[in-house]
């Protein structure tokens, strides 16, 4: 038996989402004494992620070549668990493969099992969480991006094999992968993030928000309407409907805190709500909150932000 973890696409410094997803997959091999084995369309050395086998295959950015090469090894490392990304692709496969393999799938888990076995997963926009236990001979496991954090792991020394299985008949090609125009710091493995919203009235008011993250070396967010207006590039959408962030920051400018966006940012360490109204919503979930106009306390904070660190 094994437990097989996917990755469509992986380099020799995976981004945070990736060791999470590696670490979290080889604490559970550990903890039931079986090898963790990955598939994924590269050959390079993830021992030091607990990695006992990495299986190769071209072309696991198809769907189908993906569900068909998942099935076959799952089958061929007689897997009892597979753990995937609760991300785009992993959001489209899970479904897919759990029912190719008639195995129980919990959809965006948030923890390890614990030991009776159940998985955490949140429900209504985060409001409540349950706790899942699949009773399938296969258990499939997405686990929601910046969820668990990082685990510790023992090196191994990682085997390498290839895989090969008929190309299946295509029906979507993916032609072209593109990276979005702004080239900061990477949305979900930021650490701090500054995120606005239609309190800041119109998109060449950015200035500001993007002066406090640079400043931060942060990523900057947004709200959706934000996103919908074209303001922001629609990949700074956090929320329900956009990206689910869990950085140790995050800075809220002229966000009421609706509850679809609070969705996707209420697992951060610390959240600072600026806004001013003070009965914006968002306050009730901040740790700490400065009542002001985003037009003159941003500056500032800049100004003080570039002070303390030229000290
Ligand atoms: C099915 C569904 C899914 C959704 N998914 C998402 C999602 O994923 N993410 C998301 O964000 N939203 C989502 N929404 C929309 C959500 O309900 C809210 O409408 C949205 O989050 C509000 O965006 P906002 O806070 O930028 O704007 P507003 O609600 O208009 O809030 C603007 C805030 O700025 C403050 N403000 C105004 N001027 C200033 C100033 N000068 N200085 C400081 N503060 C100021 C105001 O007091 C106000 O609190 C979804 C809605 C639905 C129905």
């Amino acid at each position: 038996m094994s437990v097989l973890v996917f990755i469509p696409h992986i380099q020799e410094n995976p981004s945070k989402a990736q060791v999470e997803l590696l670490t979290y997959s080889a604490h559970i091999a550990q903890a039931q004494n079986l090898p963790l084995v990955l598939l994924t369309g590269q050959k390079i050395s993830l021992g030091a992620y607990g990695v006992d086998k990495l299986v190769q295959l071209a072309n696991l950015e198809q769907m189908e070549t993906a569900l068909l090469a998942m099935q076959t090894l799952a089958k061929q490392e007689n897997a009892s668990t597979i753990i995937l990304g609760w991300d785009d692709f992993g959001k489209a496969l899970a479904p897919l493969l759990s029912a190719k393999l008639k195995a129980g799938l919990v959809a965006g888990a948030i923890s390890l099992p614990n030991a009776e076995g159940l998985v955490q997963k949140a429900v209504f926009s985060g409001k409540a969480f349950v706790s899942i236990q699949i009773k399938t001979a296969i258990k499939i496991i997405a686990l929601m991006p910046n969820s668990v954090g990082v685990q510790t792991v023992a090196e191994k020394n990682t085997a390498f094999a290839e895989l090969t299985v008929q190309t299946p008949a295509i029906r979507v090609r993916v032609v072209n992968v593109q990276k979005p125009e702004h080239a900061g710091i990477s949305l979900q493995d930021a650490e701090l993030v500054v995120s606005a919203g239609r309190g800041l009235k119109a998109p060449e008011n950015w200035g500001i928000v993007e002066d406090l993250a640079n400043a931060l070396g942060a990523a900057t967010a947004c709200s959706r309407p934000v996103a919908d207006a074209h303001w922001r590039p629609h990949h700074e959408h956090v929320g329900q409907t956009g990206v689910a962030i869990r950085p140790n920051l995050y800075i809220a400018v002229g966000v009421s805190g609706a509850i679809q966006h609070l969705a996707g940012v209420n697992n951060s360490k610390v959240i600072v709500v600026i806004n001013n109204d003070s009965e914006a919503p968002f306050f009730k979930a901040a740790n700490y909150g400065v009542v002001g106009d985003a037009f003159e306390v941003l500056p500032k904070l800049t100004a003080a932000v570039k002070a303390f660190k030229n000290q």
